[in-house]
């Protein structure tokens, strides 16, 4: 069972550390099943599968869009997601404070910054951040909340890269902080086969998918 394996994990995690179980390509019944448990933080990365499981599932559930989002679909999520991980750009930024503006709320989100050495990641450079942060412009988003960063080291067997990438997303987090409210705080770097690192690089949400629900 899906709930045994994330509460055995759970376990292991330090107590600091929040699970994001990534449910992407499952059904909804595995969904399901790990939260009448009482597990309730879950990912997907695509707008359209994310729509359809929340609608069909218990409304208390945590959903975190870990993905790319596109801009014309922000509107689809706005009224329920919990935190957007993958906020790259500033077109976005605007897009979903529009979205919260129509909502009535204020929607979280992560800054995904560009880590790996592979160029297919997405995320933004350091130096675009610190851009708007001198422009003032993220005052102008009165609903949307910046909660802290997320990142994805590169695939590769070299955990001393993956580990660098890692502690790289920290320095840059901890360069960060005093910009942002106090709720800027979430760290989120790790899926299932590079956890460990980014919990020791700091880490304190970790994404985990195939290492819980098996292979997609
Ligand atoms: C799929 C995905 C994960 C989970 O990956 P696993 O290797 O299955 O643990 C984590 N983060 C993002 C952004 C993903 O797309």
């Amino acid at each position: 069972m899906v709930s045994d394996k994330i509460n055995i994990l759970k376990t292991k995690l330090p107590k600091d550390v929040v699970l994001v179980a990534v449910s992407k390509t499952k059904p909804i019944e595995t969904i399901l099943e790990a939260c009448s448990k009482g597990h309730l933080d879950f990912g997907e990365n695509k707008v359209q599968e994310l729509v359809q499981k929340q609608e069909n599932l218990p409304k208390n559930i945590r959903w975190h869009m870990i993905g790319h989002v596109q801009r014309n679909k922000v509107k689809y999520i706005a009224p329920f997601v919990y935190l957007i991980h993958g906020v790259d750009s500033l077109r976005l930024l605007n897009e979903i404070n529009k979205q919260g503006k129509k909502n009535n709320k204020t929607i979280n989100c992560l800054l995904q910054i560009h880590i790996a050495k592979e160029e297919n990641k997405f995320g933004f450079d350091i130096q675009e951040i610190k851009e708007f942060i001198e422009n003032k412009q993220y005052e102008l988003w009165t609903h949307v909340k910046i909660v802290g960063v997320m990142g994805m080291a590169t695939f590769t067997e070299n955990k001393n890269l993956v580990k660098q990438e890692f502690e790289q997303l920290k320095s840059y987090f901890d360069e960060l902080k005093p910009f942002f409210s106090k709720e800027f705080k979430i760290i989120s770097m790790g899926m299932s086969g590079d956890y460990k690192e980014a919990i020791e690089a700091g880490s304190n949400m970790v994404r985990i998918g195939s290492s819980l629900f098996g292979r997609r």
